[in-house]
C-alpha cells in the first residue's frame, strides 16, 4: 500500500516524502480511509504506531479542500492529555502542511497564555489543546469552538487516568452537535467504552499494535537486584555498556529527581521530567535529550506519555509499573522505525509479582540476568509446610535461612525469576 493509493493529495505526498515516510503504517492504512468517509472513528493505537499522521493527514486534506475563510474559525480541535504530546502534534501538523495554506496552533498550561492568545487572534484552522488551558481561554472568550467540524480525542485513556473526564464533558458541550468525532486510545477499558458511547455515533473501529511489537524487535532483559543496589546497577550498566541515549522510568517524581541527581554526581548527564517541573524545564530537558547533551532522561509514566523520541536505543524500567500494560507502553519507546531496541528492567524482590503479570501479558518471560557484584541477596524463602513457627519467623534473616538450609528433606523453595 502507498500513500498515493490512500487518496492523499500532492502537497501532502510531497511533505511525506520530505519526512522520509515511504509507506503508511497499519493505523494509517485503516484510519485514513475511515476518516475520509466522514463518520466517527474509534481507534485503538498507541504512540509509536504512526497514529498522529493517521488523523492529521486526512483532516489536513479535508480542510484544504474547502475554501479558506477570512476569519479562519477553528475547524479542527485536537485534545491531548499532555503538553509534550500537544507540542509534538503541532510539530507534525506543521511538517505535513508545509505545502498547504492551513494554520495550526497549540495551547497548553504551564506557560504564559499571551503568545497563545495572539496566535488565536490571527485565526487558526486547527487547534491542538490540553483541556485545562482550552477551557480557561474559552471562558475568557479568547477562542470560540462554535464552528468546530472535527474533534480528535487523542490518548483518551490517559486523559481519563489524569482525571480529565469532567473537562472533556464540558468541552463537548461547547461544540456544535454536528461534527466528526475521532477517539484514539491505547486501551479500551470500560471507562473508555462508556465515554465512546456518550459521544460517538456508529463509529468505524480500527486497531493497530505498534509497528515493532514488544515480542518482535525489542530485546527485553530483567536484572534481578536488591532494591538498594538499583542506583549503582543502572550507573554500571550505562557506563559499561556505553549507552548513549537512555530513557529511564521511575514510579515517582521524587524518585525521578533523586536518580537524575545521583547519575549527574556519577558523571552521567541526566535530567528528570515530570509533572512538578515547569513547562520550560520539561521542554529543555527533552530538547537536550534529543540533541544528546543529556544522556539519560528519567521520567514518570505520565510525563513520558506521548514523548516522541525516534530511534531510542535503550529504555530502562528502574521500577516496574503497577499496570502491566504500562510496561508495554514504556518499552514501546525503543526499537522504533525498524531499529532494534533494548529494554532493561531492574527487578527487586518486591516486584516479582509485577514481572509475573507482565510476562503473562506479553506471553513470555524476558530473560533474567544478574550482574556480578549485584547479585540479589533478598530472595524470598517460602516457608516449608511442616516448619515450626518459631524456626523462621523472619524469612529474610540469615538466621532463618541457615536454619532452613539445615533441615534436610524439607528444603525451602526459592522463588526466582
Ligand atoms: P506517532 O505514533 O504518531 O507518535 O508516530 C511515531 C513516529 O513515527 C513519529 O516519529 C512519526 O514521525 C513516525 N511516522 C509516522 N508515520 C510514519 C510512516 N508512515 N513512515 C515512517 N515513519 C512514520
Amino acid at each position: 500500500m502507498s500513500f498515493n493509493s490512500l487518496g492523499l493529495s500532492e502537497p501532502l505526498l510531497k511533505a511525506l516524502s520530505r519526512q522520509g515516510y515511504k509507506t503508511p503504517t497499519t493505523i494509517q492504512e485503516k484510519a485514513i480511509p475511515a476518516i475520509f468517509k466522514g463518520g466517527d472513528l474509534l481507534a485503538s493505537a498507541q504512540t509509536g504506531t504512526g497514529k498522529t499522521a493517521g488523523f492529521t493527514l486526512p483532516l489536513l486534506q479535508i480542510l484544504s479542500e474547502s475554501p479558506v475563510q477570512r476569519k479562519r474559525p477553528i475547524k479542527v480541535l485536537i485534545l491531548t492529555p499532555t503538553r509534550e504530546l500537544a507540542a509534538q502534534i503541532l510539530m507534525n501538523l506543521e511538517q505535513y502542511s508545509q505545502f498547504l495554506d492551513i494554520r495550526s496552533t497549540v495551547i497548553f498550561g504551564g506557560v504564559s497564555a499571551n503568545p497563545q492568545i495572539n496566535a488565536l487572534q490571527k485565526g487558526v484552522d486547527i487547534l491542538v489543546a490540553t483541556p485545562g488551558r482550552l477551557l480557561d481561554l474559552e471562558s475568557q472568550h479568547k477562542l470560540s469552538l462554535s464552528q468546530v467540524e472535527h474533534l480528535v480525542l487523542d490518548e483518551a485513556d490517559r486523559m481519563l487516568d489524569m482525571g480529565f473526564l469532567r473537562d472533556i464533558k464540558r468541552i463537548l458541550r461547547l461544540l456544535p452537535t454536528k461534527r466528526q468525532n475521532l477517539l484514539f486510545s491505547a486501551t479500551f477499558s470500560k471507562e473508555i467504552k462508556q465515554l465512546a458511547n456518550t459521544f460517538l455515533t456508529n463509529p468505524a473501529i480500527v486497531e493497530a499494535t505498534p509497528e515493532n511489537t514488544t515480542v518482535d524487535k525489542i530485546n527485553q532483559t530483567v536484572y534481578r537486584v536488591d532494591k538498594k543496589k538499583k542506583p549503582a546497577l543502572i550507573i554500571e550498566l550505562i557506563k559499561k555498556g556505553n549507552w548513549r541515549q537512555v530513557l529511564v522510568f521511575t514510579r515517582t517524581k521524587y524518585g525521578a529527581n533523586k536518580l537524575a541527581e545521583k547519575m549527574s554526581k556519577n558523571g552521567i548527564n541526566a535530567a528528570a521530567i515530570h509533572g512538578n517541573k515547569s513547562q520550560n524545564a520539561r521542554t529543555k530537558a527533552l530538547a537536550d535529550f534529543k540533541k544528546g547533551t543529556v544522556r539519560v532522561l528519567v521520567a514518570t509514566d505520565i510525563a513520558a506519555r506521548g514523548l516522541d523520541i525516534p530511534l531510542l536505543p535503550h529504555v530502562v524500567n528502574y521500577e516496574l509499573p503497577n499496570v502491566p500494560e504500562d510496561y508495554v507502553h514504556r518499552i514501546g519507546r525503543t526499537g522504533r522505525a525498524g531499529a532494534n531496541g533494548e529494554a532493561v528492567s531492574l527487578v527487586s524482590i518486591e516486584e516479582l509479582d509485577l514481572i509475573k503479570n507482565i510476562a503473562k501479558l506479553i506471553g513470555f518471560n524476558p530473560k533474567t540476568k544478574t550482574l556480578e557484584g549485584f547479585e540479589p541477596t533478598d530472595e524470598i524463602v517460602e516457608k516449608p509446610k511442616a516448619q515450626k513457627p518459631s524456626a523462621n519467623r523472619n524469612p529474610r534473616s540469615n538466621q532463618g535461612r541457615s536454619n532452613q538450609r539445615k533441615s534436610s528433606g524439607n528444603k525451602p523453595k526459592r522463588r526466582r525469576y
